[in-house]
């Protein structure tokens, strides 16, 4: 080759570099636009990955969240994710029975955010998880109060500043403690409109209902019951488990499985029998998730 060849050639091959090297760098501008974009959309992070966005997707949380079960939370966080679920939703209550604020525990915090980082949420879940009985109750609010929670629906009939004052307090601790919080769920999931209200204020970005998932800056409600045991009695556990195994079979078509998970139900064989039963099953065709990339991911397809 002549030298006039040799150095045209090499022009050839540096414009070729020059506009391969372009185009990558557009094309990771572009990538990181777009991913800046639905950060701006959604103001969630991480996006559920787009390969798992043609299945269905299951919910697993685990309730009442505390310093003093989190060795049986720990063994049940890992039960889960040797069938398959990698992340929970995980809800904290700040001061559980007033056994003292749970971020004061450093161990239970490390813990907490080492399971943070590995994509799983942390939810506030009440403030003490206990309402005192109130003078001349309703039938219906004792109805709810203490035979479908046994005094813990804190915020069941929680006033507007009570509840903003509890659910900011938790949220500003969990924040100093380094936990990213965006969402709020009542203990027994009775929240009452004005401590609803105050969720929103506090700048909590979702809730959940027995019935429903609920996007609190959004105003949208989604349908999705929510599986659940009631183990207080022998009985209870019977019927829980009756209704649960048709419940679990009529909410198979359904796009969200949400099945909840009390530290108790772990020492029940048959309830937990049950509980990974229908995971094992459920894994095969949804993918787990957190409530937070849910709905992250419906913000996007209603183009938020
Ligand atoms: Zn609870």
């Amino acid at each position: 080759m002549t030298e006039a060849a040799q150095v045209s050639s090499l022009i050839r091959h540096l414009d070729f570099v020059i506009r391969d090297t372009f185009c990558l760098v557009q094309s990771c501008v572009e990538a990181e636009n777009s991913r800046m974009s639905t950060i701006a959309a959604t103001e969630f992070l991480p996006i559920v990955a787009t390969g798992a966005a043609t299945r269905d997707f299951m919910v697993v949380s685990l309730h009442d969240v505390a310093p003093s079960n989190q060795q049986i939370a720990n063994t049940i966080v890992s039960e889960l994710a040797r069938r398959g679920v990698s992340v929970c939703s995980l809800l904290v209550v700040p001061d559980y029975h007033h056994q003292g604020l749970s971020t004061r525990n450093q161990e239970f915090v490390s813990w907490l955010r080492a399971l943070e980082a590995d994509g799983h949420e942390i939810v506030i879940h009440g403030y003490f998880h206990e309402r005192p009985r109130r003078a001349k109750e309703s039938l219906h609010d004792k109805f709810l109060t203490r035979f479908y929670t046994e005094q813990e629906g804190e915020f069941y009939d929680l006033g507007y500043e009570e509840a903003l004052s509890r659910i900011t307090r938790a949220r500003d601790d969990f924040c100093a403690s380094g936990l990213k919080s965006r969402g709020f769920v009542a203990p027994a999931w009775l929240l009452s409109k004005e401590a609803e209200r105050a969720a929103r204020d506090a700048g909590m970005e979702y809730t959940t209902r027995l019935h429903k998932v609920c996007d609190l800056r959004a105003g949208d409600e989604f349908a999705a019951r929510s599986i659940v045991y009631s183990i207080r009695r022998n009985w209870r556990r019977g019927i829980s488990r009756i209704c649960n195994a048709t419940l679990f079979r009529y909410l198979e078509g359904r796009p969200l499985l949400r099945i909840s998970i009390h530290p108790p139900d772990y020492s029940h064989p048959a309830v937990w029998r049950q509980v990974t039963g229908m995971i094992e099953k459920a894994i095969g065709s949804r993918t787990a998730t957190t409530y937070q990339d849910w709905i992250a991911q419906q913000r996007l397809r209603r183009g938020m």
